[in-house]
Order: C-alpha cells, then structure tokens, then sequence
C-alpha cells in the first residue's frame, strides 16, 4: 500500500519533509507542486545572489527530486490551478510548506509613497523572482533607508553597495546590476529600534560589512557598550559578544578611499516617511532600550533618501479553506498537526524564523506524523493530478524540464556568474517548447 502525499512548496521545508519520507523506507509516493517553474524557493528568491555557497543546499534537494518516488509538479499555483481541498480527495496526506511571502508593514506615515518597498519585494527583484521582475525601484538615488538590523536588511545592504568585481560571481538579476551599478547611491542607513546587542545579524553576514571593496561600515562608538548586559542564553551571549567585537572592529576600518558607506543607526525607530508622492527622507525617533523594549525619547532627525526598503519580517498568507491565526502569520496547528490529513512545516508552520536548517526537523516531525496517522490509503495519488491538471491544460514543469531551464540559465552566464536568471515564466516556459 502506497501512501499518497502532496507537498505544496518547494522551499527547504518541502524538500526535508520529501527527504524524511523517504528516509523512512515506507512505501510513499510524494508529488511537491510549486507555484513557480522553478524549484527551491527562498534558496533561489531569497538568499543573497552573492551567497552562492549557501545556495548549494539544493544539490542535496536535487537527489530528493530525482527519486523515483518523487515527482515535482511546477507552474502549478494550489489555490488556483488546483484546490487544497482536490489534493485532500487525490491524496492521503497534504503538507503545507508554502512559506511566508510577504512583508510585514511599517504601519508608519508615508509608508505608501513611491519608493517605499517591503524586503520580500525587494530581495525578491534583484534575486529574478518573477513575481518582482517589474518592480523597477529608482536607484537613481545617493542615499537609501533600511529598516531593520538583521540578516535580510544586512543582505540588502551589502548587494547595493558592492563592486561589479564584487558582484561578478553571483547570480543577481541582469535588470538589478544594470540598476546598481549606474546608481549614484553613496550612502546606506540601517535603522534599528534597539541597540547592537539586540541586532539579528549572524556574525559571518556582519563581519562581511567590513571587508567590503568599497564601502565602510559606520557606527556611533557612543551606540556600542562596554559588555554585553542582559538576560540571554550562553549560546547568545556568545553571539552577542562576537557581533559586539565586530562592531568595534569597524571603528578600525581603513576609510581611505571608500566610496560609500552603511551607517548602522541604532536606537532609532523611524516614525514617518517624509516626502511628496515619492519618498524624500525618514524621520525618526532616538530611543532607549528599558527591559529589552524600545522607548521613544521625544527626540528626532531626519535623514534625506529616495528610497526606503522595509526589512522587519516576512508573513505567510492565509490558505484558503485551512485555519489562520491572523496575528502570528501562520496556520493554526499542533505541532503542525492542521487537520486530518494536512500537516505544516517551514515559515507558514513556524513563522518567519531561523535559518535553512532550521526547517529540517520540521520535516522530519511532519513525515513521523504521516506515517503515524496514516496506514492505508484510498486514494489515487499523482495519476489523478495529473489528470486534474491536464483536464485544465496546466502546463505542468517536470524536474527535467526545470534541469533543461536550468542548463539555458547557465550557458546564457555572461563571465564569472554561475548563470543568467530567467525572470518571467514566459521566458523559461519558451525553453521547453
Ligand atoms: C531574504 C532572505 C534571505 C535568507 N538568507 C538565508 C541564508 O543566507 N541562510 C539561511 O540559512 N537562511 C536564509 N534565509 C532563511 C531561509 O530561506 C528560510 O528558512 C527557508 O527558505 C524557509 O523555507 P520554507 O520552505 O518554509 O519557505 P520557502 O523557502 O519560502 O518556500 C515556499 C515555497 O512554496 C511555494 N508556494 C507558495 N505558495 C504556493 C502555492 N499557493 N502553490 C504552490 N506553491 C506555493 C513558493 O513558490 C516557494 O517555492 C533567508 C530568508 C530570506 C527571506
């Protein structure tokens, strides 16, 4: 008897739970359908173009998709191409690992104005993720605001400020290195509400700030403390401190002849977005951290920027017909337990935290639920999908045909880059035919 699953997502949370499914030796037929043509979600939309080490990851997912229990079904959007409800009648289990999509909203004045843009847009542009292809942000600027002091804000940061060198071996987006590199940007400002002991960064992504080609890390000597206080966990202390040591080491930095610079402004929680239509300058409010909380103290400035990306966390969207909690941004569930037969992994399951690793107990706590609840199946599995979807002419991208666009991405690479992103569907959909 062959258990039928249907992962929705082919982000890592997608890929651990196939892979745990597997590694369980049961006998298991999974189908991972994905939105997109393209495989791997925030490893190919997310993580830095200049990060291609951690993007290596999906070497090991591709041995995944290339079992024979496996079968990846690409271009195929659940909600509109096929409902949740259809994949609970095809199958025995459905898993949630959809992701967090969205931005969290400043929810400050002027948030609204032209220039102003959400990380998971942003990021989501210059990694070619077809969605954010026409997003087309004015980089004709010399000053750019960035909400947020972690990883995301950091990634953002570092891919506006690097050298072409720099940027020679990544796979940013054609549109976004022709935007950054013509852009007369000299200055970026990373606001944080709290101080440098509360900043997100890992150390690595902070340390990088300091060796960059171009560019000097700035920071207010007076913002960093003699110690890091407070009431965090041995392993965070030791994050802390490092970051801390980081931060000082950049008051060292050789400033000859770099032509930008990241100021890391903290304790300041930005209250307004100043400006016409479009985006002139962020006015913000100094603050001081009591108990872990940010206070306002009354006291404000203005920096001048032309545009503003808002890095303060990503949000799933609700699914319909599954349970929501509105307020945290996921699915209701237990232990990612959703309903009969519909399991959660990954951000729409935890929310947006964590790293790629992060997701891998949630897979392998999701295949141990299945096999658990399940043990015999009714249902018809991959052949009725792909029935369902040829009865609606669904263009289903198979993982050859994601390897055969894949392959044109690399041979079309212009020098050092590992490939030339595809940024529309049209586009990679052409290599197929
Ligand atoms: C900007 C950014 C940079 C990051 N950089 C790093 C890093 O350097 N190192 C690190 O360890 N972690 C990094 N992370 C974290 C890591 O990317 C996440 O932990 C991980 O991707 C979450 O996995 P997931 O499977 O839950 O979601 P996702 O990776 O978002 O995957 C969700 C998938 O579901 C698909 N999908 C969504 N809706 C539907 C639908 N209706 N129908 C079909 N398919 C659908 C999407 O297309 C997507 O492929 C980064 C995150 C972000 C946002």
């Amino acid at each position: 008897m062959t258990i039928k699953v249907a992962i929705i997502g082919s982000g890592p949370s997608g890929f651990y739970t196939a892979d745990s499914l597997l590694k369980s030796g049961q006998d298991v037929e999974v189908d991972i359908i994905d939105r997109l043509p393209t495989p791997f979600g925030l490893i190919r939309g997310g993580v830095a173009p200049d990060h291609q080490k951690t993007k290596k990851v999906a070497r090991a997912y591709e041995k995944t998709a290339l079992n024979e229990k496996v079968q990846y079904f690409g271009n195929v959007d659940v909600g509109t191409n096929v409902t949740i409800e259809e994949l609970r009648k095809t199958h025995d289990a459905v898993v949630l690992a959809v992701g967090a999509p969205t931005d969290r909203k400043l929810g400050i004045p002027g948030d609204d104005k032209i220039g102003v843009f959400g990380s998971a847009d942003f990021v989501g542009w210059y990694n070619g993720h077809p969605d954010f292809t026409n997003l087309d942000p004015n980089l004709d600027v010399s000053s750019v605001a960035i909400v947020g002091v972690g990883n995301v804000a950091i990634d953002a940061a570092r891919v506006l400020v690097k050298t072409p060198a720099e940027m020679a071996e990544t796979d940013i987006a054609e549109h976004a290195s022709v935007a950054v590199q013509k852009s007369p940007l000299t200055d970026v400002y990373m606001f944080g509400r709290r101080g440098p002991i509360e900043a997100k960064f890992t150390n690595v992504e902070l340390r990088e700030m300091g060796k960059l080609e171009n560019c000097l890390p700035v920071i207010d000597p007076n913002q960093l403390p003699e110690s890091v206080t407070g009431d965090w966990s041995e392993r965070d202390q030791r994050l802390k401190e490092r970051n801390l040591a980081t931060m000082r080491e950049f008051l060292e930095v050789e400033p000859t002849n770099k032509g930008k610079k990241v100021h890391f402004k903290f304790f300041a929680n930005p209250v307004e977005v100043l400006g016409d239509e479009k985006v002139e300058g962020l006015k913000v409010e100094k603050t001081l951290v009591e108990g872990g909380r940010a206070i306002g103290t009354g006291e404000f400035y203005t920096i001048d920027c032309g545009l503003v990306v808002a890095a303060i966390g990503y949000y799933s969207i609700p699914i319909e017909g599954v349970p929501f909690d509105l307020n945290n941004g996921i699915v209701i569930h237990d232990d990612g337990r959703v309903e009969d037969g519909v399991y959660a992994v990954g951000w729409i399951k935890r929310g947006p935290t964590g790293v790629i690793g992060t997701n891998k107990p949630d897979g392998e706590i999701a295949a141990k639920q299945i096999l658990e609840d399940i043990n015999s199946s009714t249902k018809a599995g991959r052949n009725e999908l792909n029935s369902l979807l040829a009865e609606r002419n669904v263009r289903i991208v198979n993982y050859e045909d994601w390897q055969k666009i894949e392959k044109a991405e690399v041979a079309a690479a212009i020098g050092q880059a590992p490939r030339k992103k595809f940024v529309n569907i049209q586009d990679m959909l052409a290599v197929l035919d």
